[in-house]
């Protein structure tokens, strides 16, 4: 694992990949990217962004791709993620996936793969409920969830039919799980 690793974790809310994806970045001295925390970091500063996205983010709707796509786009181009990256919750569906090979080919990167962390979802509700984060109320999950299978879930179908996808139990002590996307990393 290096410098230069380019990674995009998917996976269903509370499948762990915020946790898991800081870990890899710190290890591999690469910035973890969450477009959900930089949205939330928004939403807190009450910026322009903030503003407009504050009533999805709530209702556990996905902010529409035209405040993420110019977003993601200034985050990849800033000197410190010339070298390698994780995106963690983005991209969120197929039009998100297609904008980020696009963008990629703009930058002159390419992705390694995407790790999907697979957590089925009863496990998932019970976590997120024990999270305590303002938008893990039990119907903001629902609704997550549902979003997920609905718009992201597909997202893994696209990066598995560029022969880019790589699966890891995410129903596992923390530590196993970490090992095991390690492994993923070398192999
Ligand atoms: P997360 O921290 O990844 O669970 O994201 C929290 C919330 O931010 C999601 O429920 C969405 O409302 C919003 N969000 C994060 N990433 C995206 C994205 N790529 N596209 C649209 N909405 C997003």
């Amino acid at each position: 694992m290096a410098q230069g690793t380019r990674l995009i974790f998917l996976g269903p809310p509370g499948a762990g990949k915020g946790t898991q994806a800081q870990v890899l970045a710190a290890d591999c001295k690469i910035p973890h990217i969450s477009t959900g925390e930089i949205l939330r970091q928004a939403i807190s500063d009450k910026t322009v962004l903030g503003i407009k996205a504050k009533g999805f983010v709530d209702k556990g709707e996905l902010v529409p791709d035209n405040l993420i796509l110019d977003l993601i786009r200034e985050r990849l181009k800033q000197a410190d993620a010339a070298d390698g990256w994780i995106l963690d919750g983005f991209p969120r569906n197929v039009s998100q996936a297609e904008f980020l090979g696009v963008l990629l080919n703009e930058l002159e990167q390419s992705c390694d793969f995407a790790i999907n962390l697979e957590v089925s979802d009863d496990v998932l509700i019970d976590r997120l409920l024990g999270r305590g984060r303002k938008d893990d109320n039990r119907s903001t999950i629902a609704r997550r969830l549902e979003v997920y299978h609905e718009q992201t879930a597909p997202v893994i179908h696209f990066y598995e039919s560029q022969d880019a996808l790589k699966s890891v139990d995410g129903d596992r002590p923390m530590d196993e799980v970490t090992e095991a996307l390690k492994a993923c990393l070398v192999n």
